[in-house]
């Protein structure tokens, strides 16, 4: 049974002086212990969130690694460096893709750091809307693409015992709003499970929680953990607001619970 998971990404949101109490408030208001909860705050913010969070279940994410483990990289945080600090690491989001030129290369050297530095990867991937307006295929095409330059050169086995989660997150519904469908993102999980397993993943591709992000609420949640091929979510926007992570959370609870019961 794939565990249920939802990720904030605080993005370049909060400070240190803030994002403790909000982190707090957020792990209060969301305590549904069948559901892995993980908040991922800026760097700077990370011991605030991690103090906020002790002995409350929710996991303490980073929003990036480097691919090396240390050296010349002015303003760049390493693996090691966050050891201590945070469990998980957001790895491709589409926006360090757009504004730091990450290739699917750097991205597969970042999962290899986060992988040695024992810490749980969420890799981002998703297409442009100039892709998806081409149509499923397309966009499913583009996708594969993505997961074989990063997830391609790495030991399946490697990742799979990391814990790998996978957000599929097209690129024209972060932040804009304009969610995807349902079915169309269960469309793409399953063709990304598929693409792993080619990949060498066997029965382990069906073990890879696979998340949608996207523009996600508490309204519109429900629509994307109807698809049993989705685990979860990736929120951004929504995810600093209590109210917001108090509904998405809760309705994750009941997959969590409905998964619980169909194996019992
Ligand atoms: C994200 O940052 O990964 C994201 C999905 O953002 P938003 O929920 O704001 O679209």
């Amino acid at each position: 049974m794939r565990p249920v998971i939802i990720a904030a990404n605080w993005k370049m949101n909060t400070t240190p002086a803030d994002a403790g109490e909000l982190a707090a408030t957020i792990a209060a208001r969301t305590a549904e212990p069948s559901v892995e909860r993980v908040v991922c705050p800026p760097f700077v913010c990370l011991a605030a969130v991690g103090d906020a969070l002790h002995a409350t279940g929710v996991c303490v994410g980073a929003q990036d690694v480097h691919h090396e483990a240390a050296g010349a990289f002015t303003g760049d945080i390493s693996a090691p460096m966050l050891a201590g600090l945070a469990t998980w690491v957001i790895v491709g989001h589409s926006e360090r893709r757009r504004d730091h030129a990450e290739t699917d290369e750097r991205i597969s050297q970042k999962l290899r750091r986060a992988v040695e530095g024992g810490l749980r990867p969420i890799l981002c991937i998703g297409e442009p809307l100039e892709v998806r307006e081409r149509g499923a295929a397309a966009a499913e095409a583009l996708v594969e693409g993505q997961l074989r330059g990063a997830v391609g050169p790495h030991d399946p086995s490697t990742l799979a015992d990391a814990g790998l989660v996978i957000a599929y997150e097209p690129v024209w519904a972060i932040g804009t709003g304009r969610n995807a469908l349902g079915s169309d993102a269960a469309a793409m999980a399953e063709a990304i499970r598929a693409r792993l397993a080619r990949l060498g993943w066997g029965a382990d591709a069906g073990e890879v929680p696979i998340l949608y992000g996207g523009s996600v609420t508490a309204a519109n949640i429900g629509e994307f953990l109807a698809e049993p091929s989705i685990d979860g979510a990736l929120v951004g926007g929504a995810s600093l607001k209590p109210d917001e992570m108090a509904g998405i959370v809760g309705r994750a609870g009941l997959t969590a619970a409905a998964r619980l019961a169909a194996t019992a």
